[in-house]
């Protein structure tokens, strides 16, 4: 579904991304780990157009999509839900939500995902009314993931949603991570410093230091891997 190759990302003169390689298939739950800096959410701002790279390839179900506008990305199905969640503050919960459909008219259909996402976090229907500024961390995180699933994406790029929350809050939040991929087959990329969390949820993941992927393998056998568990998993 989604193949980054040889990807070089710059902030001017700072290369943050060395020619990254990977793939997603369609249906996976993908995890990117690594240290503070190391270029995971960069990593994701080229894939959504945020930050393009200078060189290399991004290709989405076979298109090419490294010289495409972010809108234009967002409307092929990949959506993001940042670092720090940036919800809308000043606007409700319902009106986030109504944003997250945006490009959509299939008032139906909207309805029904609307319902999904209330089901997947019924104190967000509770809150619909409520500014989304007034939420709680956590509750914050599940609207920042709720909009994005409004967009009905096939790719979900989630970047360190385990930030900042409470664990019991960070233990919900990777329940519907693994619920949404199998329910509604979403493709997910998820970015995460929290190895151990990333790796028990994922079907694959790949390791990145300094701007480059060093290691990839299933989730399982990098949990189980030597190096891992010591720079990683605190093992
Ligand atoms: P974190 O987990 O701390 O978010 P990360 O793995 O996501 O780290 P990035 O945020 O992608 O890492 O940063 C990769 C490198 O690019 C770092 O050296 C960082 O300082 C640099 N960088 C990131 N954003 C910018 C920017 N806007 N301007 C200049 N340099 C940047």
């Amino acid at each position: 579904m989604l193949e980054m190759k040889n990807v070089q990302t710059f902030y001017g003169n700072i290369q943050a991304l060395k020619g990254i390689s990977l793939r997603i298939a369609e249906g996976e739950i993908v995890t990117l780990i690594g240290a503070n800096g190391a270029g995971k959410t960069t990593t994701l701002m080229s894939v959504c157009g945020i930050v393009p790279p200078r060189a290399g390839e991004i290709f989405f179900e076979g298109r090419p999509i490294h010289h495409m506008a972010a809108n234009k990305i967002v409307s092929l199905g990949i959506c993001q839900v940042p670092e720090g969640r940036r919800i809308f503050p000043y606007l409700t919960v319902l009106e986030n939500l109504d944003m997250g459909a945006f490009l959509r008219n299939d008032k139906a259909e909207i309805k029904r995902d609307l319902d999904y996402v209330f089901s997947l976090f019924p104190i967000l229907a509770e809150r619909r009314n409520q500014a989304g500024g007034t939420l709680s961390g956590g509750e914050q995180q599940m609207l920042a993931i709720s909009r994005a699933l409004m967009a009905r994406p096939r790719l979900l790029l989630l970047d360190e949603p385990s930030l900042g929350l409470a664990p019991l809050v960070v233990k919900q939040i990777f329940e519907i991570i693994r619920k949404v991929n199998s329910e509604q087959k979403t493709t997910i990329f998820l970015v995460e410093q929290n190895a151990n969390l990333a790796l028990k949820v994922a079907h694959r993941g790949y390791v990145m230091e300094n701007g480059q992927i060093t290691m990839t393998d299933t989730a399982a056998s990098l949990m189980a891997n030597e190096q891992v568990r010591k720079a990683y998993l605190g093992i």
